[in-house]
C-alpha cells in the first residue's frame, strides 16, 4: 500500500472582532435609559419624546466615551443597552462598517 502525503495549507481566517480595534462605533449610537445603573446625571439626555438617554456631543459620540482610550469612563454603571450590545453580533458588525475608515 502506497502512502500519499497531502501538503496542509495555512487557511486565511478573519481576524477575531474585539473592541481594541474598534473606534467606538457602536457609542454613536442613541442608548435609552430603560433601567437605573446608575449613570451619572451630567451624562443623561431627554429626547423629543420625553424619554431619558445618554447625552451625546455634537460629533454623535456618546459624552460619557473618554476620547483620548476610546473607552467608556462609566464602564461598570453604563446602561442596560450597552451592556447587551454584543461584540460580533450583526448590529456590532454594521456599526464598525459604518466606520471603516477608523479601525487601526
Ligand atoms: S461596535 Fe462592536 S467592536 Fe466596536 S466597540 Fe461596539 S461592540 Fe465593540
Ligand atoms: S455609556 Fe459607555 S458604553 Fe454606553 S454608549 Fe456611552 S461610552 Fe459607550
Amino acid at each position: 500500500m502506497t502512502t500519499t502525503l497531502i501538503p496542509l495549507l495555512p487557511v486565511a481566517t478573519e481576524p477575531a472582532v474585539t473592541c481594541s480595534t474598534c473606534a467606538a462605533c457602536c457609542c454613536q449610537l442613541e442608548v435609552m435609559l430603560i433601567t437605573d445603573t446608575g449613570v451619572p446625571e451630567r451624562f443623561i439626555d431627554v429626547d423629543d419624546w420625553g424619554g431619558e438617554v445618554m447625552l451625546r456631543l455634537d460629533d454623535g459620540w456618546c459624552a460619557a466615551l473618554d476620547r483620548d482610550s476610546m473607552l467608556c469612563t462609566i464602564y461598570d454603571r453604563r446602561p442596560l443597552i450597552c451592556r447587551e450590545f454584543e461584540t460580533g453580533s450583526d448590529e456590532c458588525m454594521n456599526e464598525r462598517q459604518g466606520i471603516a475608515s477608523a479601525y487601526i
